[in-house]
């Protein structure tokens, strides 16, 4: 499932790539019978240096996704001024504790919760900034020994402790798909997370809302919204292919937070 992603430098390539996802998440909405308006487009930026950014912000993101807190902080500091404060940050990948207190500064949504002491961590410095921060809860829906989250089990008991951090307020549930070609398999994982909300609307509505999904990227985001994907999160069809292996930013490569 290697797809050749042309990189994306320009304004008006980040127009160009914007509208081709926005195309098909249309069509995939349309086909599952959908509101096109069910689904939010997060463009994930990791590994793509800030000059960059600017024209993706220049061509309407609003809102990007990064998988490591100091690169997302950096980016942060180094873009704040000229977007007027007003370019948001999604931290999607796994945190260790004693960073929290830079994603409670700036972030303001994070993908990737998966334990009780990381609420913790993340409440007790929200607390401190006096900020609230949007979470979802991962789920790990593969069974793969490499990818963080929750297991599928252990989901109903982390929601029963949620409510002692009142400052992270609760969207939904995000996952990682396994890495196959294997369309099933793919599909297994995102109907997976979807029985797993739909539980927890009944033992947990009031903690998890509308209970978002965020499932599916560049490689699998029709499918996700077939599947109910309420964010995808599309980076390499947006700003073009990254040099390394999608190995190298994930959770037991290296470089990981
Ligand atoms: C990188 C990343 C994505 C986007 O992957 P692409 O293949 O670039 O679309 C989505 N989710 C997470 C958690 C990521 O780290």
């Amino acid at each position: 499932m290697t797809i050749n992603y042309a990189a994306a430098e320009t304004v008006e390539d980040f127009k160009h790539n914007l509208a081709v996802v926005e195309e098909k998440i249309a069509a995939a909405c349309k086909a599952a019978g959908r509101a096109r308006d069910e689904v939010r487009l997060l463009p994930v930026s990791k590994t793509v240096p800030e000059e960059r950014l600017f024209n993706a912000v220049a061509a309407g993101a609003t809102r990007l996704g990064e998988n490591k807190v100091q690169e997302a902080k950096r980016k942060w500091q180094n873009m704040r001024e000229a977007t007027n404060d007003q370019l948001e940050w999604a931290v999607i990948g796994h945190l260790q504790r004693n960073k929290a207190k830079d994603v409670a500064e700036f972030a303001a949504e994070f993908q990737a919760l998966d334990s009780v002491r990381l609420a913790e961590a993340l409440q007790r410095r929200l607390e401190m900034v006096e900020r609230d921060l949007e979470v979802y809860v991962q789920v790990n829906t593969s069974a793969e020994e490499s990818k963080f989250g929750l297991d599928p089990q252990d989901v109903d008991a982390f929601l029963d402790t949620l409510p002692n951090y009142p400052n992270l307020k609760v969207q939904g549930f995000m996952t990682l798909a396994i890495f196959s070609d294997d369309s099933d398999r793919v599909r297994t994982c995102f109907e997976l997370l979807r029985q797993i909300r739909d539980r927890a609307l009944l033992t947990h509505g009031d903690l998890i809302g509308s209970g978002l999904l965020s499932m599916g990227m560049s490689g699998d985001y029709e499918l996700a919204i077939a599947e109910g994907a309420n964010c995808v999160r599309v980076g390499q069809a947006i700003f073009g292919s990254r040099k390394y292996p999608d190995s190298y930013y994930w959770p037991g490569a290296a470089g990981t937070n």
